[in-house]
This record gives structure tokens, C-alpha cells and sequence, in this order.
């Protein structure tokens, strides 16, 4: 039991991690009153904290351990390259073994005529890649004009100048002078919260043409590209209506402009394909990816370009890349996790068998008295609280009060499952067992029942 001794007490770290942490996405000080949790291990679906609790993983660290933690393979990798070649960049006419296959890899991975990698460190600064490329890719087809990026509200592209722009989080724009000018945003396909009378058909159909209105306010002439994630993320696993994404095809399509899916979340296997567009049948441009192309072992990220993209920036210099483009020991874990993944048919299973099986089990969920609706792809899923579902209403108290207590239940029932205002939301390891998925809808319906307990105590469960 070595590892719960070779660190400091529970206690001493959080306090060095108060004075010397600053968190992102958290505020410092309510975090310093009560103390991090820290995690200390991880092997496979489960986490282990510093008093030894073990925590189910119902969030795959943050959406990226697709093949579960603690895979020895991935470090023997990191070790073999890291000895063989720790370092060189892909500047100035370089290149080494690692980005090569990788790249290669991806091109036979990725659907259509996505063939073509410009790398990153993660999903923020590829999507700030994306702005660069798309509006470069304009200058040189003789289209200047078109520098207009169009996204969605409640969308998360990261959280960098150009991925917090790009993205549309309220909370994101309120700080350092988001959106960077050159971005607007329409309105999400969120059934739930924003259909009202409409069926959830009429209404994907209404959300994908505020694209076309938005394109005719601005100018088609100006506008480069529209970006989305195939499934909202963070958003609150948002699943589109099925009418949204053919709609959405088609106007991309006809006013010429350039599709981006950020598969940060959607893609290596986590909506039951290797990538979101195959799930709904999208035909991007360029793809953002992140998270699951290293299972989040070492961070990297990337634009995956299509040939007529590439063909055309190929044609110039592009004065834009980041030391770590490319990364040799990045792209060896990289390539070893698709290996693992394919050896071990991942893809195949959460599409075929513990998909399927999550689902059946979690949309029954919505029979639980403070669960409105269910939403799922593969695997990633959400579960919206409501007092009152029949009207599909909000909580009096405001948006994020139940959900808050929700997650603190799950927590100390020992899952992590995250909530996203009143929604909870779960994105677990590919590798997760029926048994697994047994104990995490335990955990949770356990979680429920106490938040709709305490709900009730507190007077709470009152619609706004
Ligand atoms: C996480 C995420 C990002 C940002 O990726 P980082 O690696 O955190 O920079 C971008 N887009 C989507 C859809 C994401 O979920």
C-alpha cells in the first residue's frame, strides 16, 4: 500500500495546493475553504483519492480516457521513444518516424477525403489553428472577404482567444474580452430546455435554418465556416434531433462555406464510431481532435483536413505551427492507443454490445420522479432533473442547485458523474464492463434518490 503513504497527508496538500494552484475553470477561494480532492491513482475505470476511496470514473478524466487508466503498454511507449528520439520539431523541412504513421494513421481512420494532419497540443489551440487555416485557406482561393466564423451558443470549442470565441459560453465571454471579433453565434438544437411546443423534428429542423439566417445577415460572401461539435459536449451532451445535422449539411453545402466538426469529445470511438460524423453522417471539412487520440495519457491535438483544404495551403507557407506540433513522444502514445483500440475493438463494442447496453439501462432512468428526460450517443449521456417534467420546467431555485447536490451525492457514492447546470452527465472509459455499467447506474439512481430526498426537505423541488 505503498501509494497512500508516499505522499504528504490529505490535508497538507491541500492546503500547498490553495497557496500555490490556481485552478482552472474554479473559484480559488470557495475551492481553498473546503479543500481539493485529490486523486492519487487510477487503473482502468477507477480512481483512487487520497484516503484510499476508490471512485468510479464515470467522466473518463475529463471525456478523454477512452481506453481506462493505467495501461502499461502506453508507458512503455513513451519510454522506448522518449529514449529513441525525446525531441526534434516539424519546422523548417524536418520530420520524424512518430508524426508520419500518425498521420498516416489518421488519414485511414478519418472519413472521406480527410487526409491531412496539422498538429496541436490539445483541442483549444487546434481550434485556434482552424481560424488561421480557414481564413488563410480564403485569402488563397481569391476570397479574402470570407473571414466570418458562425458557431453555436452554449457551444465549447476551448478556452483559449480564438476556442473561447469560438465557442459560445456566457461565462467565457463575460472575462478577457471574448468573442475576438469576427464570430457570432446561433442558437443550439436543445429540444429540452428550448423546443417549447415544437416537436423535437420542427424544431432541429428551425435551429439548423437560423444557420441560413445568420449567413444571409451577415453576407454569404463573408462568411468562411461554420463550426460544431456533432454531439455538445459540455454543453450538456446535447444530441441533436435527427433532423439537424442533414439541414445543417445542406446549407454548408450550398452557400460555400467550410464545415468544421470539433470531434474533441465525439471522436476515437466514443459515439459508437470512430468519429461523431459517421454517427450522424457529416461530411466536415476539417475535424478538431484532441481527448481520445492519446486517451489523454500526453497532451495532443490536431486539425484533420480535408484534400481540398489541404491542397490548397499546401500551395503557400502557413507562418503558424507550435513547438510541440507534432510531438515525437505524443504521437507514439497517440499511435499506440489507436493500436490498443483497434486490437481490442473498442469502437465495435460500445456500438455493438455495452453501447446498446448502457442505453437500455439509462433511458430507463427517466422514470425516476426528478428525471425529465434522457439523452445518449455510444457512449456519453445525460440525464436532466426537473420538478416537473410534464412541462419540462426549470427549478425555481435556479439553474445548477440541484445539479450541484447531485454531483456532491455521486461523489461520495463513489462515482464521478459531472453536472452541467441540472443536468448530469456521464462520458465513461470505452472500456467499461456490463458489470461496471451496473455499478454506475446503481451509484447513480442512489444519488438521485438522496437529491430528490433532500429536494423535497429543502422545499426545493419548485418549478421557476
Ligand atoms: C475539451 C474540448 C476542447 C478543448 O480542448 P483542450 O484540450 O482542453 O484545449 C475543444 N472542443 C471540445 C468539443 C472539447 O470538448
Amino acid at each position: 500500500m505503498s501509494h497512500l503513504f508516499n505522499h504528504l497527508p490529505t490535508a497538507e496538500l491541500q492546503a500547498l495546493d490553495a497557496r500555490h494552484h490556481l485552478h482552472p475553470f474554479t473559484h480559488g477561494q470557495a475551492l481553498a475553504a473546503k479543500g481539493a480532492r485529490i486523486i492519487t491513482r487510477a487503473k482502468g475505470c477507477f480512481l483512487t483519492d487520497s484516503e484510499g476511496a476508490e471512485i468510479l470514473d464515470g467522466m473518463a478524466g475529463l471525456w478523454c480516457v477512452n481506453i481506462g487508466h493505467g495501461r502499461e503498454e502506453m508507458a512503455r511507449v513513451a519510454y522506448d521513444q522518449m529514449m529513441e528520439l525525446a525531441f526534434y520539431n516539424t519546422f523548417f523541412q524536418t520530420s520524424h518516424p512518430p508524426v508520419i504513421e500518425l498521420s498516416q494513421k489518421l488519414a485511414e481512420l478519418a472519413p472521406g477525403d480527410l487526409n491531412h494532419v496539422f498538429y496541436a497540443s490539445g483541442g483549444s489551440d487546434a481550434n485556434d489553428t482552424n481560424i488561421r487555416a480557414v481564413r488563410h485557406y480564403w485569402q488563397l482561393v481569391g476570397k479574402p472577404e470570407k473571414t466570418h466564423f458562425i458557431s453555436r451558443k452554449n457551444a465549447y470549442h476551448g478556452s483559449t482567444m480564438g476556442g473561447g470565441s469560438l465557442g459560445g459560453m456566457a461565462g467565457i465571454h463575460a472575462q478577457g474580452g471574448l468573442p475576438i471579433p469576427g464570430i457570432s453565434h446561433i442558437d443550439q438544437p436543445f429540444w429540452w430546455a428550448e423546443g417549447g411546443d415544437m416537436t423535437p423534428e420542427e424544431f432541429g429542423l428551425a435551429r439548423a435554418r437560423a444557420l441560413e439566417a445568420e449567413i444571409d445577415r451577415i453576407g454569404g460572401d463573408r462568411v468562411a465556416a461554420f463550426i460544431a461539435e456533432p454531439v455538445q459536449g459540455a454543453g450538456a451532451v446535447i444530441v441533436p434531433p435527427d433532423s439537424y445535422w442533414p439541414e445543417i449539411s445542406r446549407i454548408c453545402r450550398e452557400r460555400d462555406i467550410l464545415l468544421i466538426a470539433d470531434e474533441v469529445i465525439t471522436g476515437f470511438g466514443r459515439t459508437g464510431n470512430w468519429f461523431g460524423s459517421q454517427t450522424f453522417d457529416i461530411k466536415p471539412d476539417i475535424m478538431t481532435v484532441a481527448k481520445g487520440l492519446s486517451s489523454g495519457y500526453i497532451p495532443i491535438g490536431g486539425s484533420i483536413l480535408s484534400d481540398k483544404v489541404f491542397d490548397v495551403l499546401s500551395g503557400d507557407e502557413f507562418n503558424h505551427g507550435y513547438t510541440y506540433s507534432g510531438h515525437p513522444v505524443a504521437c507514439a502514445v497517440a499511435l499506440e492507443n489507436l493500436r490498443i483500440m483497434q486490437e481490442e475493438n473498442m469502437v465495435e463494442t460500445v456500438r455493438n454490445d455495452t453501447g446498446p447496453y448502457l442505453k437500455e439501462k439509462w433511458q430507463a432512468l427517466a422514470d425516476h420522479p426528478l428525471v425529465g428526460e434522457t439523452r445518449i450517443s455510444g457512449m456519453m449521456a445525460a440525464l436532466q432533473m426537473t420538478p416537473d417534467k410534464t412541462a419540462r420546467a426549470a427549478f425555481a431555485e435556479g439553474d445548477g442547485v440541484a445539479g450541484l447536490i447531485c454531483r456532491e451525492n455521486a461523489f461520495a457514492n463513489g462515482l464521478v458523474m459531472r453536472h452541467v447546470g441540472d443536468s448530469m452527465i456521464i462520458s465513461p472509459p470505452l472500456v467499461i464492463t456490463h458489470a461496471q455499467i451496473d455499478t454506475l447506474i446503481e451509484r447513480a439512481v442512489k444519488s438521485l434518490d438522496q437529491t430528490h430526498a433532500r429536494l423535497k426537505a429543502e422545499g426545493l423541488m419548485k418549478t421557476a
